[in-house]
């Protein structure tokens, strides 16, 4: 399954856009992180290991938006930390709304029952909910007990109020296959989430535990078992069909770090939202002081491992816009 209809009109005439301006690189969506701050502590999370005064601080709302404005993605995923610990968080999503953009609202859901009130359902608003497996996987991965069930219960409450939720789940060297069919089967067939998200955790150099996280060859192994019989299909998938052939070593493609970039109190992360060689002050900043010849399976050996959605996505989104069978196939799968 690939995007909405209506985003995918949206996304493509976006495309379509930089393409007759002739401009070579551009954001599909872009990653806000306005705190740090998290009120849990994943095992695999680099986040919440910056320093205190850092973690302290929230980005205000015109700062959010300048950066959005200026890069000029149709589509914004606010993560952090936990963006629900940010006071102004609803009118972070309200000034994007107006501004036409296509926001996920990336939460663990434990403040979401308390927070829901200030948010209105919009077709172009989603929650997407973290949720790595069933109750003893998630609750063991974010070092938690009770934090499934009330993820499971948030994630209730917001579909009954009428807004898309839509899940993120991310597996490491401890998933079978079973265990990533499990979940997905859970969240697709018994809870009914609108889309689901998949990520091979990979191994950020400040997260505490970097024995856990898969390879190139562990990923395509994972997935391909797991896609296996056609189960793809069934599921609400929230990936182009390119990405998923590329999870399962079906396809291999090149890393488009700068398609999917990240915001955050620091500035535009370089090179990608996975590691951060340093910052800039402004996304053309990003783009013009870059060397991004230098990143990618091959070229960096931190990128050697890594399949990840922000710089494989672009890749697989770019070459399904650039041919009628693959738009054809991402609107009908
Ligand atoms: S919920 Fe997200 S931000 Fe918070 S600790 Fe876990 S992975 Fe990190
Ligand atoms: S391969 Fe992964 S880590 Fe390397 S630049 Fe691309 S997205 Fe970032």
């Amino acid at each position: 399954m690939g995007l909405p209809v209506h985003l995918s009109v949206k996304l493509g005439s976006y495309l379509l856009k930089q393409k007759i301006r002739g401009v070579k690189k551009f954001p599909m969506l872009v990653e806000i992180e306005p705190l740090f701050a998290c009120n849990l502590e994943c095992a695999g999370c680099g986040k919440i290991q910056q320093p205190h005064d850092i973690l302290k601080k929230r980005m205000s709302v015109e700062q959010a938006v300048a950066a959005v404005e200026e890069c000029g993605a149709p589509m914004v995923s606010l993560a952090g930390g936990e963006p629900l610990m940010h006071k102004q968080i609803d009118v972070i999503v309200e000034e994007l709304l107006k501004r036409k953009k296509f926001i996920v609202l990336c939460t663990n859901a434990v403040l979401l029952p308390k927070h829901l009130h200030k948010f209105k359902p919009n077709k172009n608003f989603a929650w997407m909910v973290h949720i790595d497996g069933l109750e003893a996987r998630h609750d063991e991965s974010v070092s938690k007990e009770g934090v499934f069930q009330q993820a499971i219960e948030a994630v209730r409450l917001a579909k009954a109020a009428g807004f898309q939720v839509y899940t993120n789940s991310t597996f490491f060297d401890l998933d079978s296959p079973q265990d990533v069919i499990d979940v997905l089967d859970y969240l697709n067939d018994d809870l009914k989430v609108d889309r689901m998200q998949i990520s091979p955790g990979y191994a950020y150099e400040k997260a505490p535990d970097q024995d856990r996280f898969l390879g190139v060859t562990q990923t395509r192994e994972l997935f391909s078992k797991v896609f296996e019989g056609g189960r793809r299909k069934k599921w609400r998938l929230n990936h182009s069909p390119l990405y998923l052939d590329f999870l399962e070593g079906k396809r291999d493609f090149e890393c488009t770090p700068w398609g999917i970039p990240s915001y955050s109190l620091l500035g535009w992360q370089k090179p990608c939202y996975l590691m951060a060689d340093g910052y800039a002050q402004t996304y053309q900043e990003l783009l013009d002081t870059t060397d991004w010849d230098a990143f990618g399976r091959g070229k960096d050996p931190r990128c050697d491992n890594c399949m990840a959605h922000c710089g494989y996505e672009p890749t697989a989104v770019f070459a399904t816009m650039g041919s009628l069978t693959q738009s054809l196939r991402a609107l009908g799968s």
